[in-house]
């Protein structure tokens, strides 16, 4: 058995330490590894896997979407996102997965203590990560998820995937934002605002004055470990919560597929994010 994460870049990604983490707590010799692999050469890393003992993989940018149509069977979840961050060999077959979703949802609960059942989140973005994070949410039994993006079509497509109603497409002006936070009791940041490299940082943070007490906010950025979004949530007293904690429940749910059996998942989180600790980032 052996194991990697592909993509490109994919050289920095935390998954192989990761995986190895949880693979030595369970006592597993297993390889996992990174493999770059470029944008059109899918079909020749499966051959390539298949022929080299390589039972499981994670995928990143920019694979997660063109995957779906070379695997042999996608997961309904994975397919209502439109995109797969794990596939595994089982029976001579490729089968994807989409864990990021519920790896956000149970970040939540770990992290928080939040069950987002009976919730209104306002979130934003209609990216990638927010397709599988507002899917998983609307799975989750929230009462209501505003989708709040830069571009209205991206909204409108995400929440058209969801046939529950229960996710609302909604405008990124300071006005509908602050509209959108007053109801909600926890607000997401799935874009790329305020991550290391990007040249964009929000307008104003007033939307953070509109979320009533008690509410929090969760980045999924985890690079810077704060964001000025959560220096700011902070600042107004508001819970917090960075993207590592999904980063790893995201990992232990690829794990289990990857090993098809439940995992003490509690105890495979405690020792993957031991080596995203300060002194292993
Ligand atoms: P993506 O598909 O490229 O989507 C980016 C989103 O950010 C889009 O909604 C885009 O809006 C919005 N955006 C970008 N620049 C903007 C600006 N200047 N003003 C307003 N909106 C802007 O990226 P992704 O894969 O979804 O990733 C989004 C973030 O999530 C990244 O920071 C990534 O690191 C993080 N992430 C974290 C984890 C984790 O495990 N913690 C997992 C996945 C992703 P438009 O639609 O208008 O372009």
């Amino acid at each position: 058995m052996k194991l990697q994460v592909i993509g490109d870049p994919v050289l920095h990604s935390k998954s192989p330490a990761i995986h190895t983490a949880m693979l030595g707590a369970l006592g597993l010799d297993v390889p996992y590894t990174a493999r770059v692999v470029r944008r059109g050469e899918l079909s020749q890393y499966l051959i390539w896997a298949r022929e080299n003992g390589v039972t499981g993989f994670n995928a990143t940018m920019p694979h997660k979407e063109d995957l779906i149509p070379l695997l042999d069977e996608v997961d309904p979840a994975a397919q209502t996102v439109g995109a797969v961050n794990t596939v595994c060999l089982r029976d001579g077959r490729w089968m994807g997965f989409n864990t990021d979703g519920a790896g956000a949802v149970a970040a939540l609960q770990d992290g928080l203590g939040l069950d987002p059942a009976g919730r209104t989140v306002t979130l934003l973005g209609a990216g990638g990560a927010a397709r599988a994070v507002a899917l998983a949410l609307s799975q989750a039994g929230t009462e209501r998820v505003y989708v709040c993006n830069r571009t209205a079509a991206r909204a409108e497509e995400l929440c058209a995937r969801d046939p529950s109603g229960r996710l609302t497409p909604a405008a990124f002006d300071g006005a509908t934002l602050r509209k959108c936070a007053a109801r909600s009791q926890l607000l997401m940041n799935c874009t790329n605002l305020g991550m290391e490299g990007c040249p964009s940082q929000f307008e104003n943070f007033s939307f953070l004055d509109a979320l009533p007490p008690g509410a929090a906010v969760f980045d999924l950025i985890y690079h810077p470990n704060q964001t000025e979004l959560l220096a700011q949530a902070k600042r107004r007293g508001l819970k917090t919560l960075n993207g590592l904690p999904m980063l790893v429940w995201q990992a232990v749910l690829a794990l289990e597929r990857f090993l098809n059996r439940p995992l003490d998942r509690p105890a495979m989180a405690v020792a993957a994010a031991k080596v995203l600790a300060p002194s292993g980032q």
